[in-house]
Protein backbone atom coordinates (compact mmCIF):
# COMPACT_ATOMS: atom_id res chain seq x y z
CA UNK A 1 0.00 0.00 0.00
CA UNK A 2 3.06 2.40 1.08
CA UNK A 3 4.78 1.83 -2.05
CA UNK A 4 1.48 2.24 -4.08
CA UNK A 5 1.32 5.47 -2.76
CA UNK A 6 5.38 6.64 -3.35
CA UNK A 7 4.37 5.07 -6.95
CA UNK A 8 1.63 7.12 -7.42
CA UNK A 9 3.36 10.14 -6.27
CA UNK A 10 6.37 9.50 -8.46
CA UNK A 11 3.73 9.16 -11.67
CA UNK A 12 2.13 12.26 -10.90
CA UNK A 13 4.89 14.30 -10.37
CA UNK A 14 6.76 12.80 -13.68
CA UNK A 15 3.14 13.76 -15.30
CA UNK A 16 3.86 17.30 -13.84
CA UNK A 17 7.69 17.70 -15.32
CA UNK A 18 6.44 15.87 -18.45
CA UNK A 19 3.70 18.82 -19.19
CA UNK A 20 6.19 20.69 -18.14
CA UNK A 21 9.44 19.94 -19.54
CA UNK A 22 8.58 17.70 -23.02
CA UNK A 23 11.70 17.71 -24.41
CA UNK A 24 13.81 16.41 -21.21
CA UNK A 25 15.14 19.54 -20.73
CA UNK A 26 14.16 21.92 -17.92
CA UNK A 27 15.10 25.76 -18.06
CA UNK A 28 13.68 27.86 -15.43
CA UNK A 29 14.66 31.83 -15.30
CA UNK A 30 14.47 33.92 -12.32
CA UNK A 31 11.56 33.21 -9.80
CA UNK A 32 9.08 35.70 -10.00
CA UNK A 33 5.70 36.51 -7.76
CA UNK A 34 2.61 37.62 -8.53
CA UNK A 35 -0.40 39.07 -7.11
CA UNK A 36 -3.99 38.00 -7.75
CA UNK A 37 -5.91 39.28 -5.17
CA UNK A 38 -7.45 38.02 -1.70
CA UNK A 39 -4.29 35.20 -0.59
CA UNK A 40 -4.05 34.26 -4.44
CA UNK A 41 -0.40 34.31 -6.42
CA UNK A 42 1.46 32.36 -8.95
CA UNK A 43 4.88 31.97 -8.14
CA UNK A 44 6.81 30.85 -11.27
CA UNK A 45 10.96 30.68 -13.23
CA UNK A 46 9.21 30.26 -16.40
CA UNK A 47 8.82 26.79 -16.76
CA UNK A 48 7.05 25.56 -13.36
CA UNK A 49 3.74 27.11 -12.27
CA UNK A 50 2.68 26.79 -8.87
CA UNK A 51 -0.35 28.70 -7.14
CA UNK A 52 -1.57 29.21 -3.89
CA UNK A 53 -5.17 29.91 -3.16
CA UNK A 54 -5.72 31.21 -6.41
CA UNK A 55 -9.17 33.31 -7.01
CA UNK A 56 -9.92 35.52 -9.24
CA UNK A 57 -13.83 35.44 -9.41
CA UNK A 58 -14.04 37.78 -6.80
CA UNK A 59 -17.44 37.30 -6.36
CA UNK A 60 -20.07 39.51 -4.81
CA UNK A 61 -20.21 36.63 -2.11
CA UNK A 62 -21.14 37.00 2.08
CA UNK A 63 -18.76 39.44 3.51
CA UNK A 64 -16.33 38.10 6.47
CA UNK A 65 -17.67 38.61 9.62
CA UNK A 66 -17.80 42.82 11.02
CA UNK A 67 -16.09 43.80 7.78
CA UNK A 68 -18.01 47.13 6.71
CA UNK A 69 -21.10 46.40 4.42
CA UNK A 70 -19.79 46.72 0.82
CA UNK A 71 -20.82 49.28 -1.71
CA UNK A 72 -20.76 48.77 -5.35
CA UNK A 73 -18.62 51.05 -7.55
CA UNK A 74 -20.74 52.80 -10.38
CA UNK A 75 -20.72 49.87 -13.05
CA UNK A 76 -20.44 47.24 -11.02
CA UNK A 77 -23.55 45.36 -11.69
CA UNK A 78 -22.42 42.03 -10.39
CA UNK A 79 -24.99 39.52 -8.92
CA UNK A 80 -25.02 39.01 -5.16
CA UNK A 81 -24.38 35.61 -3.66
CA UNK A 82 -25.67 34.52 -0.18
CA UNK A 83 -24.55 31.36 1.34
CA UNK A 84 -27.30 29.01 0.08
CA UNK A 85 -26.34 30.25 -3.28
CA UNK A 86 -24.11 28.56 -6.26
CA UNK A 87 -21.35 30.97 -7.52
CA UNK A 88 -19.95 29.78 -10.63
CA UNK A 89 -16.41 30.57 -10.94
CA UNK A 90 -15.92 33.52 -13.38
CA UNK A 91 -13.80 31.68 -16.27
CA UNK A 92 -13.34 34.06 -18.07
CA UNK A 93 -11.25 35.81 -15.28
CA UNK A 94 -9.03 32.54 -14.68
CA UNK A 95 -9.01 32.23 -18.58
CA UNK A 96 -7.65 35.67 -18.88
CA UNK A 97 -4.71 34.97 -16.55
CA UNK A 98 -4.50 31.40 -15.92
CA UNK A 99 -2.88 29.28 -18.62
CA UNK A 100 -1.20 26.73 -16.74
CA UNK A 101 -0.09 25.42 -13.68
CA UNK A 102 1.54 22.38 -12.13
CA UNK A 103 0.74 23.11 -8.77
CA UNK A 104 -1.85 24.56 -6.46
CA UNK A 105 -1.36 24.82 -3.03
CA UNK A 106 -4.61 25.52 -0.88
CA UNK A 107 -4.36 26.47 2.66
CA UNK A 108 -7.86 26.55 3.75
CA UNK A 109 -11.18 26.04 1.99
CA UNK A 110 -13.23 29.69 2.65
CA UNK A 111 -14.57 30.21 -0.77
CA UNK A 112 -11.87 33.31 -1.34
CA UNK A 113 -9.35 30.61 -1.27
CA UNK A 114 -10.86 27.44 -2.90
CA UNK A 115 -13.95 28.45 -5.23
CA UNK A 116 -11.84 28.66 -8.49
CA UNK A 117 -9.66 25.82 -7.35
CA UNK A 118 -11.52 23.03 -9.22
CA UNK A 119 -12.13 24.73 -12.92
CA UNK A 120 -7.92 25.60 -12.43
CA UNK A 121 -7.43 21.99 -11.55
CA UNK A 122 -9.43 20.46 -14.68
CA UNK A 123 -7.76 22.88 -16.95
CA UNK A 124 -4.58 22.87 -16.24
CA UNK A 125 -4.61 19.12 -14.68
CA UNK A 126 -2.51 20.58 -11.73
CA UNK A 127 -1.83 18.86 -8.73
CA UNK A 128 -3.66 20.08 -5.85
CA UNK A 129 -2.01 20.24 -2.56
CA UNK A 130 -4.62 20.77 0.51
CA UNK A 131 -6.46 19.45 3.51
CA UNK A 132 -9.18 16.31 3.17
CA UNK A 133 -11.58 19.35 2.90
CA UNK A 134 -9.71 20.72 -0.17
CA UNK A 135 -9.85 17.26 -1.11
CA UNK A 136 -13.29 16.78 -0.83
CA UNK A 137 -14.69 19.71 -2.55
CA UNK A 138 -12.37 18.78 -5.72
CA UNK A 139 -13.76 15.15 -5.66
CA UNK A 140 -17.60 16.61 -5.69
CA UNK A 141 -16.36 18.03 -8.97
CA UNK A 142 -14.69 15.12 -10.65
CA UNK A 143 -10.57 16.20 -10.16
CA UNK A 144 -9.12 13.01 -10.42
CA UNK A 145 -7.78 11.06 -7.38
CA UNK A 146 -4.08 11.27 -9.48
CA UNK A 147 -4.12 15.25 -9.02
CA UNK A 148 -5.14 15.14 -5.56
CA UNK A 149 -2.44 15.17 -2.55
CA UNK A 150 -4.11 15.32 1.12
CA UNK A 151 -1.97 16.46 3.65
CA UNK A 152 -2.58 17.38 7.73
CA UNK A 153 0.77 19.55 8.44
CA UNK A 154 4.22 17.85 9.14
CA UNK A 155 4.81 16.62 5.64
CA UNK A 156 7.72 17.48 4.05
CA UNK A 157 7.22 16.27 0.78
CA UNK A 158 9.76 16.23 -2.50
CA UNK A 159 8.35 17.16 -6.00
CA UNK A 160 11.43 17.04 -7.86
CA UNK A 161 10.92 20.31 -8.98
CA UNK A 162 10.83 21.80 -5.47
CA UNK A 163 9.46 20.74 -2.23
CA UNK A 164 7.54 21.70 0.27
CA UNK A 165 7.13 21.33 3.92
CA UNK A 166 3.15 21.78 4.91
CA UNK A 167 2.87 23.50 8.33
CA UNK A 168 0.09 23.65 10.79
CA UNK A 169 -0.98 27.25 11.00
CA UNK A 170 -4.37 28.96 12.15
CA UNK A 171 -7.09 30.75 10.91
CA UNK A 172 -7.55 34.51 10.32
CA UNK A 173 -9.06 35.50 14.46
CA UNK A 174 -12.26 36.68 12.76
CA UNK A 175 -14.99 38.49 14.52
CA UNK A 176 -12.64 39.83 17.35
CA UNK A 177 -11.39 36.45 18.18
CA UNK A 178 -15.13 34.89 18.24
CA UNK A 179 -14.63 32.99 14.58
CA UNK A 180 -13.82 29.16 15.55
CA UNK A 181 -14.75 26.55 12.75
CA UNK A 182 -13.68 22.93 13.56
CA UNK A 183 -15.78 21.73 9.97
CA UNK A 184 -14.49 19.85 7.36
CA UNK A 185 -16.10 19.30 4.11
CA UNK A 186 -17.51 16.01 3.81
CA UNK A 187 -16.91 13.33 1.20
CA UNK A 188 -19.40 12.40 -1.03
CA UNK A 189 -20.78 15.67 -2.02
CA UNK A 190 -22.90 16.24 -5.03
CA UNK A 191 -21.90 19.28 -7.59
CA UNK A 192 -22.77 21.95 -7.65
CA UNK A 193 -21.62 23.08 -4.18
CA UNK A 194 -23.67 25.92 -2.67
CA UNK A 195 -21.15 28.06 -1.02
CA UNK A 196 -21.68 27.31 2.33
CA UNK A 197 -20.79 23.51 1.28
CA UNK A 198 -17.76 24.63 -0.22
CA UNK A 199 -17.35 27.10 3.30
CA UNK A 200 -16.20 24.30 5.89
CA UNK A 201 -12.61 25.43 6.45
CA UNK A 202 -11.14 22.13 7.45
CA UNK A 203 -8.37 23.30 9.01
CA UNK A 204 -5.76 26.07 7.74
CA UNK A 205 -2.14 25.31 6.46
CA UNK A 206 1.05 27.06 5.63
CA UNK A 207 3.64 25.79 3.33
CA UNK A 208 7.56 26.05 2.72
CA UNK A 209 8.17 26.33 -0.62
CA UNK A 210 11.91 25.39 -1.57
CA UNK A 211 12.17 26.10 -5.73
CA UNK A 212 14.91 27.24 -7.50
CA UNK A 213 17.24 28.30 -4.53
CA UNK A 214 14.75 30.35 -2.48
CA UNK A 215 12.69 28.86 0.37
CA UNK A 216 9.17 31.39 0.27
CA UNK A 217 7.00 31.00 3.44
CA UNK A 218 3.21 30.80 2.55
CA UNK A 219 0.51 31.95 4.59
CA UNK A 220 -3.26 32.24 3.11
CA UNK A 221 -4.44 33.74 6.44
CA UNK A 222 -3.46 35.70 9.60
CA UNK A 223 -2.04 34.08 12.19
CA UNK A 224 0.43 31.18 12.54
CA UNK A 225 1.82 28.54 15.45
CA UNK A 226 4.66 29.85 16.58
CA UNK A 227 6.65 26.61 17.43
CA UNK A 228 5.46 25.58 14.10
CA UNK A 229 7.53 27.96 12.68
CA UNK A 230 10.75 28.59 15.01
CA UNK A 231 13.54 28.39 13.30
CA UNK A 232 12.51 28.65 9.36
CA UNK A 233 14.37 30.94 7.18
CA UNK A 234 12.86 31.58 4.29
CA UNK A 235 14.01 34.82 1.92
CA UNK A 236 10.49 35.77 1.22
CA UNK A 237 7.23 35.53 3.44
CA UNK A 238 3.70 36.20 1.88
CA UNK A 239 2.58 37.42 5.34
CA UNK A 240 -1.11 37.96 5.94
CA UNK A 241 -1.64 41.72 6.40
CA UNK A 242 -5.71 41.92 7.33
CA UNK A 243 -6.75 44.02 10.15
CA UNK A 244 -7.79 41.07 12.11
CA UNK A 245 -3.99 40.81 13.15
CA UNK A 246 -4.20 43.33 15.54
CA UNK A 247 -5.92 40.56 17.93
CA UNK A 248 -3.09 38.76 17.93
CA UNK A 249 -0.36 39.47 20.26
CA UNK A 250 2.69 40.81 18.97
CA UNK A 251 1.84 39.20 15.10
CA UNK A 252 4.94 41.45 13.30
CA UNK A 253 7.47 41.08 15.99
CA UNK A 254 7.07 37.69 16.91
CA UNK A 255 6.94 36.44 13.38
CA UNK A 256 9.63 38.48 12.15
CA UNK A 257 11.65 36.83 15.73
CA UNK A 258 10.59 33.37 14.66
CA UNK A 259 11.70 33.54 11.23
CA UNK A 260 15.09 35.27 11.43
CA UNK A 261 13.98 38.84 9.56
CA UNK A 262 13.78 37.73 6.69
CA UNK A 263 15.14 39.24 3.50
CA UNK A 264 11.76 39.85 1.42
CA UNK A 265 8.09 40.16 3.14
CA UNK A 266 5.09 40.48 0.66
CA UNK A 267 1.81 41.37 2.41
CA UNK A 268 -1.02 38.81 1.04
CA UNK A 269 -5.07 39.12 2.28
CA UNK A 270 -5.32 42.47 2.43
CA UNK A 271 -7.38 43.68 -0.40
CA UNK A 272 -11.28 44.25 0.16
CA UNK A 273 -11.65 40.61 -2.18
CA UNK A 274 -15.13 41.81 -2.66
CA UNK A 275 -14.42 43.89 -5.05
CA UNK A 276 -13.41 43.86 -8.35
CA UNK A 277 -10.12 43.73 -9.81
CA UNK A 278 -10.85 47.32 -11.44
CA UNK A 279 -12.24 49.15 -8.47
CA UNK A 280 -10.19 51.43 -6.51
CA UNK A 281 -8.37 49.27 -3.26
CA UNK A 282 -7.18 53.21 -1.65
CA UNK A 283 -9.09 51.91 1.78
CA UNK A 284 -7.12 48.86 1.96
CA UNK A 285 -3.69 50.51 0.75
CA UNK A 286 -4.19 52.86 3.78
CA UNK A 287 -4.89 50.54 5.94
CA UNK A 288 -1.75 48.33 4.87
CA UNK A 289 0.41 51.56 6.41
CA UNK A 290 0.26 50.24 10.10
CA UNK A 291 1.03 46.64 9.24
CA UNK A 292 4.07 48.08 6.95
CA UNK A 293 5.40 50.08 10.38
CA UNK A 294 4.81 46.78 12.05
CA UNK A 295 7.34 44.89 9.68
CA UNK A 296 9.45 47.77 9.34
CA UNK A 297 9.84 48.44 13.74
CA UNK A 298 10.42 44.43 13.60
CA UNK A 299 12.82 44.17 11.15
CA UNK A 300 14.15 47.21 9.58
CA UNK A 301 16.33 45.40 7.20
CA UNK A 302 13.51 43.27 5.77
CA UNK A 303 12.17 44.51 2.34
CA UNK A 304 8.48 45.23 2.08
CA UNK A 305 6.94 45.13 -1.60
CA UNK A 306 3.42 46.13 -1.76
CA UNK A 307 1.79 44.07 -4.66
CA UNK A 308 0.36 45.26 -7.43
CA UNK A 309 -2.17 42.70 -9.39
CA UNK A 310 -0.64 40.61 -11.98
CA UNK A 311 2.36 42.23 -11.42
CA UNK A 312 5.35 40.26 -11.29
CA UNK A 313 8.10 40.43 -8.74
CA UNK A 314 11.50 39.49 -9.44
CA UNK A 315 13.63 37.47 -6.85
CA UNK A 316 17.44 37.99 -6.60
CA UNK A 317 18.68 35.03 -7.49
CA UNK A 318 21.58 35.72 -4.88
CA UNK A 319 19.22 37.15 -2.10
CA UNK A 320 19.84 34.05 0.05
ZN1 LIG B 1 -10.78 31.91 5.64
ZN1 LIG C 1 -9.67 34.35 3.16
Amino acid sequence: MRNLAILCLCLTVACAMARQNPAGTRKGGPVTLEYMGAAGWRISDGATVILIDPYLSRILGPPPPLAPPYTRSPGDTRPGYGWNDVAAPDVAAIDAHVAHADFVFVTHTHYDHILDVPHIALKTHSVVVGTESTANVMRAYGIPEKQLITVRGGEDYDFGVLSVKVIPSLHSPLDHKHYFSSETAPAGMKPPLTLQQMHPEGGTLAYLLRFDGHQILLFGGINYIEREIEGLEPDVVLVGAASSRKEIYDYSGRLMRDLHFPPLVLPTHWDNFLAPYGASQQSSVDALQSFIQEIRAASPKTKIVVPKYFEAIPLEPELK
